[in-house]
């Protein structure tokens, strides 16, 4: 084969190549939506917000520097609670037999996402909890929240976040201190009007958890659990996303039987 026989053959093996490796990317890239990305998530550290009575976030150096051999190596272990910074309670937190974190349908956590911004009616209200109302109230203005949507719940309290003082009500440790918490969460009555009335795929807020700082029985836990419905806790940055108008990706650490477990969730805005 002269010179020339060798360069066509190369470019066209190329072009055959980059041809079929085009049709892959484009393939992929038309299922990804696209938009401005915005990430929900906290980072996990010393200050991530746990539960009173939770272990919180430790991260522990295993090796950090020059090796001997002359390259830069770094390793570190973590532990935590499941419940705790940016996360997802499965169903079975709350409900038997219902789905556990590596159970949920991935569908399930990639879907349209709507924002209800309750920021007003918390504002001097540590307790309030999100009604039936509020929903109809989107609805008035948004239309009917379709079936497959992720409802994410805007509080404003998100502002206050790691300060556990003013995102809590308290900043005390122990099973004590779980009667002095003080932010607003999801009205049990508004949970059953959500599951018995729309098809929602999950649920989500930001604060500690999907029922208020005062519950005693977690009720809207329980609902929503009941009909295998997640919730994410400690969302983050809600105040930069709209209405409707986007999507939501929110894919756990894949935890076999875990109750939940840290979450990486982020929103696309459409056209954007
Ligand atoms: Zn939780």
């Amino acid at each position: 084969m002269n010179r020339l026989g060798l360069w066509l053959s190369v470019a066209l093996i190329t072009a055959a190549l980059c041809s079929g490796g085009a049709t892959v990317a484009q393939q992929r890239t038309a299922g990804i939506p696209s938009g401005t990305i915005v990430d929900l998530t906290y980072p996990f550290d010393a200050t991530s917000v746990y539960w009173p009575t939770a272990e919180t976030f430790q991260l522990e150096k295993d090796f950090e520097g020059n090796t001997e051999q002359g390259y830069y190596y770094s390793a570190y272990r973590y532990s935590a609670a499941e419940h705790g910074g940016t996360h997802i309670d499965s169903p079975v937190h709350f409900a038997k037999g219902r789905n556990t974190v590596d159970e949920i349908p991935l569908t399930q956590l990639m879907a349209p996402g709507i924002v209800i911004d309750v920021t007003a009616q918390c504002a001097g209200n540590a307790d309030y909890l999100i009604t039936e109302s509020d929903f109809k109230n989107w609805e008035r203005r948004n239309g009917k929240i379709r079936p497959g949507t992720i409802v994410l719940l805007r509080t404003g309290f998100g502002k206050f976040y790691p300060d556990r003082k003013k995102y809590l009500g308290t900043d005390e440790r122990g099973a004590a201190a779980v009667a002095n918490l003080h932010f607003p969460g999801l009205d049990p009555k508004a949970a059953r009007w959500l599951t018995e009335n729309r098809s929602i795929k999950a649920i989500g807020l930001d604060t500690a958890s999907i029922d208020y700082g005062q519950s005693k029985l977690f009720e809207s836990h329980r609902i929503l659990f009941a009909k295998d419905i997640p919730a994410f806790e400690n969302v983050a940055s809600l105040d930069k996303l709209p209405v409707r108008g986007f999507s939501v990706i929110a894919l756990p650490m894949k935890i076999k039987g875990g109750s939940g477990g840290p979450l990486r969730i982020i929103a696309v805005i459409n056209g954007s």
